[in-house]
């Protein structure tokens, strides 16, 4: 479009309504999503080298999906796949609607007026919610370096959003007593962060948890709990350990050796929760993973849905 063609546009858009122009920014908003969607699969299928289903590296282009993409098909397996397949995204309809969905979880966007701006069903929206965020979960045990803070926090047990929630006693209105989900969390002071919802507060379920993302060279600060200096004494290497112990109100070490980072993560982390007005434990990780998402990338954020076409090529 030439600059005169550009101008008598924007100057018809001014003589539209006001209904016309939401019909105008609705498709133009569909526009800009598909157009999108369209740079990262075509991105996406120049680096695609496996096979999603048995790895192989040798394929062949064969014709395309119903929606225009190209397809593959495995030269040993046989199964056709596409860009999509082996994503989180695989089969989800409505594409021209992610991204918009996408930018909305940027803003912890509700689901009811997202789901109602773009015209989808509630489970639709809380679907995709989580379908966005399983790669980025999946992918929470960064590796740490330096000084690490780790620390426990814990939370009510919830069975918010799971089908069968009715079937297992509430133990709440049962003993009267919660029971409380342990949360172990660690991070540097690089501002990686790692996390896990553990089974049970146990020496053994916070050793799984912590032992992967140590390294000989780290320098790592807890409180005093005594779990964590059993775990570093059974280390196949020696690891410098900082106990920050309350009783003696001691909060930093040598000027630099504390916990108070990762408190304070910990801290806005649960304020943030707080307008979901209570997460299912089961989707517990996704919130720690979205928190941390959101948390890395203050200016430039990456869409959700790239993340997730990405996720099949950055698995290898
Ligand atoms: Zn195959």
């Amino acid at each position: 479009m030439n600059s005169q063609q550009f101008q008598s546009l924007s100057e018809h858009l001014h003589t539209l309504n006001f209904i016309e122009l939401k019909r105008v920014r609705h498709q133009v908003e569909q526009m800009i999503s598909s157009n999108h969607l369209g740079h990262v699969m075509s991105d996406c299928e120049e680096r695609i080298n496996h096979c999603p289903y048995c790895a192989h590296n040798k394929f062949i282009r064969y014709g395309t999906t119903a929606r225009g993409q190209q397809r593959y098909k495995c030269k040993a397996c046989n199964k056709t796949f596409n860009t999509l397949t082996g994503t989180a995204l695989a089969r989800l309809r409505n594409q021209d609607k992610w991204l918009q969905y996408s930018d909305g979880m940027w803003l912890t966007e509700k689901l009811r007026p997202a789901a109602k701006k773009l015209c989808i069903n509630f489970k639709t929206a809380f679907r995709w919610r989580h379908k966005l965020l399983a790669h980025p979960t999946e992918s929470r045990c960064q590796p740490l370096a330096g000084i690490i803070e780790a620390d426990e926090t814990f939370l009510n047990e919830s069975f918010k959003g799971r089908k069968k929630s009715m079937t297992r006693k509430s133990r709440k209105r049962g003993g009267g007593k919660v029971t409380k989900v342990p949360v172990f969390l660690a991070l540097d002071r690089q501002g990686h962060v790692a996390h896990q919802v553990l089974e049970a507060d146990t020496k053994e379920e916070l050793s799984a948890a912590i032992t992967p993302i140590l390294t000989p060279e780290s320098v790592l600060c807890t409180d005093g709990n005594l779990s964590y200096q059993a775990i570093v004494k059974k280390l196949p290497y020696e690891l410098e350990h900082k106990r920050l112990i309350s009783l003696d109100n001691e909060r930093v070490k040598d000027g630099i050796y504390h916990i108070q980072t990762l408190n304070n993560w910990i801290m806005r982390w649960k304020a943030w929760l707080v307008q979901f007005r209570g997460v299912g434990t089961a989707y517990l990780e996704h919130y720690l993973a979205w928190f941390r998402q959101m948390d890395s990338f203050k200016e430039e954020q990456p869409s959700w849905v790239d993340v997730a076409i990405m996720s099949n090529i950055t698995n290898t």
